[in-house]
């Protein structure tokens, strides 16, 4: 079944249900402090769980992108080394606002992936809540009893609060989950450990796909659960992954959603898939921060040095550095990648196809005054590489690829990893103050100076007057 078919499939089931199919919200948030991006379907919904909106119909469904690529949620460092977790991905959820709860959330589950879908009933798991003393919560029977009317009881698991009491952030609504996983090893494998733990569910393999959680309660800033006003549904299922076990595939990266991607690299760069793992881990993250940059900018979120525009630069620079050291690419390619991804994920995401050229653009642009530095940079990265002794590169230095060759700390830290060497985070982090305080002081200086003289609308510009070594004040006079 191809991608397009298995998320129409998922919205259809659920709109014979009942539910009202709903369209993404955009990824960017722009006026929730908690949060800087959409990190899981439930997230456009907040306000309708805390009791503070109300939907125009009780029950949902929809595909949501998310992006969780800081806070609570981040799976960068995963992204490109494993082959099922993304910065960008979309999570399909079926929502409930105080109408059916945990009994029909848990049967229509079950019968979407097994009758449906026609998964293999024999390779999927399920987990339940076992409860938390420190919130003060017991096992989730009523799950467990609910669970045990489809699965037999050796495949339905007890998880912690870690991984079966789902929370979008440090607050906010919350509550207990009950998680489904496929194993999708192949038989040989299988029989390779017969008689050992087959429930291994660390195991790369062994994929968790879905989680149904039951909406309760709100995390107050203070730490403490209060009840919500009703009980919810919030399911939220990776549609990447969904993919791959119906597509009977062992990674995200051979489904169709990112196949068409990974060739046009491959045409691009005449690297092949699929040959060597340094390259592979370079094209997976590539066909992956495309996505991310690419939706984020059609979202509003132009690339830029604070908030949530820095972490799009950030993602951006990594996908141009890989390319660069991995793939050879020295001038702008990725951008060229928006073609294919418009015409795979258009029709779903319409704003990918209206804001086409700008996406295009802006990542061109950045990646054109990125690569302007990078190769410089990445010589000076060497020489402090050749220079350290002991494994800890100091924070000076990497302050100075930072504020000289704009290379985002993160990435300093990742090539670093490479060849094995740690970075002074904090001492990275007391530069930054530094200059923070530098530049706060100069523009303290600057406006003084400015609110003297720009008094009136017609400024000729006479030069400038340099006060101290650091500090340039602009000085304007009327005519
Ligand atoms: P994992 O344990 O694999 O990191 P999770 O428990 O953090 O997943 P949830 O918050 O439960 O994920 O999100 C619901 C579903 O979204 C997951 O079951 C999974 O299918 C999918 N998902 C979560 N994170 C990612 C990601 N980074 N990339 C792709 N799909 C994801
Ligand atoms: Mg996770
Ligand atoms: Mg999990
Ligand atoms: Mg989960």
């Amino acid at each position: 079944m191809k991608s397009q078919d298995i998320r129409a499939k998922f919205l259809s089931f659920f709109e014979d249900k009942k539910h009202t199919i709903v369209p993404s919200a955009p990824m960017v948030l722009k006026d929730d402090p908690t949060l800087m991006f959409i990190n899981a379907g439930m997230a456009p919904f907040k306000e309708y769980f805390l009791g503070n909106a109300v939907p125009k119909s009780n029950r949902l469904v929809d595909s949501q992108k998310c992006l969780r690529v800081s806070g609570k949620h981040n799976d960068l460092e995963e992204v490109g080394y494993d082959t099922y977790h993304h910065t960008l991905f979309e999570m399909l959820g079926n929502w409930s606002f105080g109408d059916y709860f945990k009994e029909e959330a848990i049967a229509w589950s079950w019968e979407l992936l097994t009758e449906v879908f026609g998964i293999d009933k024999d390779i999927l798991y399920v987990t339940v809540f076992e409860g938390d003393k420190e919130d003060g919560l017991g096992m989730d029977t009523e799950a467990y009893d609910l669970w045990k009317q489809f699965v037999p009881e050796d495949r339905i698991l007890m998880g912690n609060k870690k991984d079966n009491f789902w929370e979008m952030g440090d607050q906010g609504p919350c509550g207990p989950c009950s998680e489904i996983h496929v194993d999708i090893r192949s038989a040989e494998e299988k029989a390779k450990i017969a008689g050992k733990d087959l429930v291994n569910m660390d195991h790369p393999q062994v994929v968790e796909i879905w989680n149904l959680v039951f909406m309760q309660y709100n995390r107050k800033a203070n730490g403490s659960l209060e009840s919500l006003p009703d009980k919810h549904i919030d399911t939220g299922m990776g549609f990447e992954r969904l993919c791959m076990v119906l597509q009977g595939k062992q990674s995200n990266y051979d489904t169709d959603v990112f196949t068409p991607i990974i060739r046009e690299i491959e045409a691009i760069t005449h690297k092949e898939y699929g040959k060597d793992e340094k390259t592979d881990i370079a094209i997976r993250v590539i066909s992956d921060h495309v996505r991310a940059v690419a939706f984020a900018i059609a979202d509003g979120q132009l690339p830029s040095n604070t908030g949530a525009g820095y972490v799009i630069r950030r993602i951006l620079r990594r996908a141009v550095r890989y390319g660069f050291t991995f793939l050879d690419k020295k001038e702008p390619f990725i951008y060229r990648l928006v073609e294919v991804l418009s015409q795979k994920m258009g029709h779903a995401f319409p704003e990918i196809k209206t804001q086409k050229q700008i996406v295009e653009n802006v990542i061109k642009e950045e990646e054109n005054s990125f690569l302007r530095t990078l190769e410089q940079g990445l010589v000076l990265l060497n020489r402090i590489v050749d220079e350290t002794k002991g494994y800890a590169v100091s924070g000076e230095k990497a302050f100075e690829l930072y504020d000289t060759y704009g290379f985002p700390i993160d990435l300093t830290a990742l090539i670093l990893n490479e060849k094995g060497l740690k970075l002074d985070e904090a001492g990275f982090k007391a530069q930054l103050e530094k200059q923070k305080n530098r530049s706060r002081a100069a523009s303290e200086m600057s406006t003084d100076d400015w609110t003297i003289l720009h008094d009136d609308a017609v400024e000729e510009f006479v030069g400038y007057d340099t006060l101290t070594a650091n500090v340039k004040i602009t000085r304007y006079r009327k005519v």
